[in-house]
């Protein structure tokens, strides 16, 4: 049978098989062998010891997309980043860095504005104006008013998605939402996120409905991993990407050199100011990065 591991705990893996629920796995000596210890988010196969008692142990696992070391989980298919519109207002700095890892990480990002109820419309526009040129999907949802979370369980539909952003931006009510009632369920579904409640952070997924995971992501900045030089950086912005060879010089990084086509993009306001000043601070940030 074939499942995926919601979680791993003191050497259990909890392996979430669709229709059939959650078997308490072991991982059997093979893996020993090649060196690889399974993830939560591995897809893997198992074989049945005790149906009643629903025990298993883990036989194989399925080649992995991706792979992350913190939080460790395999298989992210995207990234679901939550800020609110406004209360507290965007830190946009910090949302660039987190748009920036992920690209780096080639994980897919879905951008979702929460607290909509409560924004003007000129703060909605700003963030258009910010974002789409990038082409990231933009979600505008109000968690209060259960306004656009459908959009958003569209998005998430079929896909293990990490759900990542500062606090007090909305993530745990929006989480709530997307959660079904436990007793709702078949068995399907472990347990329901309880943010807070854990002093200990293991990686855990959710099910939101048989082929759909959701991740939490606490501690927002432990995500940002700078391990790529100065000179990567441009390819991680995607609204860059299409002057690329447009530049007098080859290899140019916009930002001094002459007769740049970046520059003259952002003179002619294609490419948000904002974004701009956070690629130059980032940049300045990894020029003087100290090598050990
Ligand atoms: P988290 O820290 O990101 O998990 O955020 P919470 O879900 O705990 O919400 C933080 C605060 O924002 C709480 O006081 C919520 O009641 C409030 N909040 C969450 N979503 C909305 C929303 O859509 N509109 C408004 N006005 N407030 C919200
Ligand atoms: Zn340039």
């Amino acid at each position: 049978m074939q499942g995926k591991i919601i979680k791993g705990i003191a050497g259990f893996y909890y392996v979430h098989v669709v229709e059939f629920g959650v078997y308490e796995c072991k991982a059997k000596g093979v893996f020993r062998k090649e060196k690889i210890k399974p993830l939560v988010g591995d897809n893997v196969e198992i074989e049945i010891l005790d149906e009643s008692e629903k025990k298993g142990n883990i036989v194989k696992i399925l080649p992995r997309q991706n792979e992350l070391i913190r939080p460790a989980v395999a298989n992210i298919d995207q990234a679901l980043v939550v800020f609110a519109i406004t209360k507290p207002n965007p830190h946009f700095n910090l949302l660039d860095r987190f748009l920036v890892m992920m690209e780096s990480k080639e994980i897919p990002v879905v951008l979702c504005f929460n607290k909509e109820d409560i924004a003007t419309d000129p703060q909605v526009k700003e963030l258009e104006s910010i974002y789409e040129s990038c082409g990231y999907p933009l979600v505008f949802v109000s968690a209060k008013e259960e306004r656009g979370i459908e959009t958003i369980r569209e998005l998430l539909k079929g896909k293990t998605t990490a759900i990542a952003g500062p606090s007090g931006v909305g993530k745990s009510s929006i989480i709530n939402i997307l959660q079904p009632e436990a007793d709702m369920e078949t068995g399907a579904i472990s347990t329901k996120i309880e943010r807070g409640k854990h002093t200990t952070r293991h990686s855990e997924l959710f099910a939101i409905d048989e082929n759909s995971y959701i991740m939490d992501t606490p501690g927002f900045s432990s995500l940002y991993v700078n391990d790529y030089e100065k000179e990567d950086l441009k390819y991680f912005f995607p609204e860059f990407r299409k002057y690329e060879g447009m530049c007098k010089f080859n290899g140019c990084d916009h930002v001094h050199e002459p007769g740049c086509a970046v520059k003259a993009a952002l003179e002619e306001e294609k490419i948000h100011k904002i974004r701009y000043q956070n690629y130059i601070e980032m940049y300045e940030e990894l020029k003087n990065k100290r090598r050990y």
